[in-house]
C-alpha cells in the first residue's frame, strides 16, 4: 500500500520527536508520528531537565502543568562514597539576571513525553501511529518515501519531510547513509529506581558520587518517595545476573541498611557518537538519532528538545517559504556545533571525574570542588553553564527569532 502525505512525518515518538511534532503542528503543518513500539515505554531514562529546557518547555506551555507532576530540584552535592561533602553548589545563588529560571524540572522521561503527546494529539488532525517501524527512506528533489513496517505489512509513505528522531540506533539516519562516529565506553551502566528517603538522610537532590568503584548518581525523581541510582559496572559480567549485583552497590552507597524498595532497573551501553551531518536532503535529525552521549550531568535529552526547538522553528519557516531552504542546512550545523563543542566533551568530563584514578587529575578535580563550594561566582558560572546548550542565532523569521 502507498500513501501521498502532503505534510512532515516524524519517526520515533520519544520527547524529542514529539517536540518536533508538537511545533510543526501548531504552526498548522500537517505531521504524523510514527513509532515501533505500541505506546510510550517507561523505561528508566532521563529524570533532570536543565534550566534551557524548562524555559523551552514553558514557552510551549507546558510548565505548569510538569511543575505539578513533577518536582522542582536547586540543591547538588558531590560526594565521597563514605559521605563527605565535596561540594554542595545551590540553584538559590542564581540572580534574575542569570535566569527567570532558577531551578531544573526532575521527572520521568515517560511521564514528560506523555505530556507532550497529550498537547500534540488535541491538535485536529494530529496523529500518531504505533507498532510502525521505518525500515527504509528514499528521496528525491520533491519528496521522502518512508518504508514502514506495520503488524507485518510493508507500506510506503511519501511525504515532504522526514525527521529521524528514532534514538540511537535510529534507521533513519543509517538509511540516508550517515555514520555515526565516536566511541562506545567500556562499562555497561545500570539504572535503578527505588524507594527510600535519601533527603531525609542529608543528600541533596541530585548527588554525584566521587569513587573509582561506586561512583554512581543518586537523583531524586518525584514527590513520592523515588530515587534513582544509576552506576556503573563490568561490562563483562553476564547481563542476566545485573539485578543480582544491584545490592553490593547499594550497599556502598545507601548511608545505612534500613529497608529500601527496587522498582525498577534496566542496563544500558552509553556512547559519545554523533552524525557527521543532522541533514541529509529532506530529512533532518534531532535528539539521540543525531548525537548521543553518557547520561552524568543530563545533558543528552536536554540537547535534543532543544535541537527539537529549533527544528520546530525552522522546518515550518522553509515550509511556509518565509526562509530559504538552506536555513535547515544552518539548523543542522548550529545544533552539530553545540554537540561537538559542549554537551559531548562535557558529558564526557562529566563521567571522567566520577571515577577518576589519576593522582594529578583528582588534585585538579578536589581544587575544583573546593571552589565550587567555596566561590560564589564559580558556583553561578557551573550552574548556567547549561545556557551554552542553547542555539545561537540562524536566521529564523523576525516572529520567531529568540
Ligand atoms: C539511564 C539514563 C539516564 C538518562 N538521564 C538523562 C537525564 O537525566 N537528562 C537528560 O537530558 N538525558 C538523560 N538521558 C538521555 C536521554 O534518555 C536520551 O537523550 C533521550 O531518550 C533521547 O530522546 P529521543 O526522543 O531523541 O530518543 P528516544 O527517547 O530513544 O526515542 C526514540 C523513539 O523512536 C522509536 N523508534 C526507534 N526506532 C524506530 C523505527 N525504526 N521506526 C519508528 N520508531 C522508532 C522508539 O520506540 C522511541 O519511542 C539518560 C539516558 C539514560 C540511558
Amino acid at each position: 500500500m502507498s500513501e501521498r502525505f502532503e505534510g512532515v512525518v516524524v519517526a520515533g515518538a520519544g520527547p524529542v520527536g514529539l517536540v518536533a511534532a508538537l511545533k510543526i503542528a501548531r504552526a498548522g503543518i500537517p505531521v504524523q508520528v510514527l513509532d515501533c513500539e505500541p505506546d510510550i515505554i517507561p523505561w528508566p531514562r532521563a529524570v533532570v531537565y536543565h534550566a534551557p529546557t524548562v524555559e523551552m518547555l514553558d514557552r510551549l506551555g507546558l510548565l505548569d502543568e510538569l511543575k505539578v507532576a513533577g518536582i522542582l530540584k536547586q540543591d547538588y552535592q558531590f560526594r565521597t562514597v563514605d559521605g563527605d561533602i565535596l561540594a554542595a553548589p545551590h540553584m538559590s545563588v542564581l540572580t534574575p539576571q542569570d535566569t527567570a529560571y532558577p531551578f531544573n524540572l526532575h521527572m520521568p522521561q515517560h511521564e514528560l513525553a506523555r505530556a507532550i503527546l497529550r498537547r500534540f494529539l488535541a491538535i485536529p488532525g494530529a496523529a500518531v501511529h504505533w507498532n510502525t517501524r521505518v525500515t527504509a527512506v528514499a528521496q528525491d528533489g520533491d519528496s521522502v518515501t518512508v518504508t514502514v513496517d506495520q503488524g507485518g505489512e510493508t507500506r510506503t509513505i511519501r511525504c515532504d519531510w522526514l525527521v529521524g528522531s528514532d534514538g540511537g540506533s535510529s534507521t533513519v539516519r543509517r538509511a540516508v547513509g550517515l555514520s555515526f562516529d565516536g566511541y562506545t565506553h567500556p562499562e555497561r551502566l545500570v539504572s535503578t529506581n527505588l524507594v527510600y528517603d535519601f533527603e531525609a538522610r542529608g543528600f541533596a537532590r541530585a548527588n554525584f558520587i566521587i569513587d573509582p568503584k561506586y561512583w554512581a548518581v543518586v537523583v531524586k525523581i518525584d514527590r513520592h518517595g523515588l530515587w534513582r541510582i544509576t552506576y556503573g559496572e563490568d561490562a563483562s559480567l553476564p547481563e542476566e545476573t545485573v539485578k543480582d549485583r544491584i545490592a553490593d552497590h547499594y550497599r556502598a552507597i545507601l548511608p545505612d541498611s534500613d529497608p529500601y524498595e527496587l522498582e525498577a532497573f534496566a542496563p544500558f551501553r552509553v556512547h559519545e557518537r554523533c552524525a557527521p551531518s543532522f541533514r541529509a536532503g529532506r530529512v533532518l535529525l534531532a535528539g539521540d538519532a543525531a548525537h548521543v552521549c553518557n547520561p552524568y550531568g543530563g545533558l543528552g535529552l536536554t540537547s535534543g528538545l532543544l535541537d527539537a526547538d529549533l527544528l520546530g522553528d525552522a522546518l515550518p519557516a522553509v515550509i511556509l517559504r518565509e526562509a530559504d531552504d538552506d536555513l535547515l542546512d544552518r539548523y543542522a550545523a548550529e545544533r552539530r556545533r553545540v554537540f561537538v563543542e559542549v554537551t559531548g566533551p562535557t558529558a564526557a568530563e562529566n563521567k571522567r571525574r566520577l571515577k577518576e584514578t589519576d593522582p594529578d587529575k583528582k588534585k585538579a578535580d578536589n581544587e575544583r570542588f573546593h571552589r565550587l563550594h567555596n566561590d560564589p561566582q564559580f558556583q553561578r558560572e557551573a550552574l548556567t553553564f547549561t545556557y551554552k546548550l542553547l542555539s545561537r542565532p540562524i536566521g529564523l523569521p523576525e516572529k520567531m527569532a529568540r
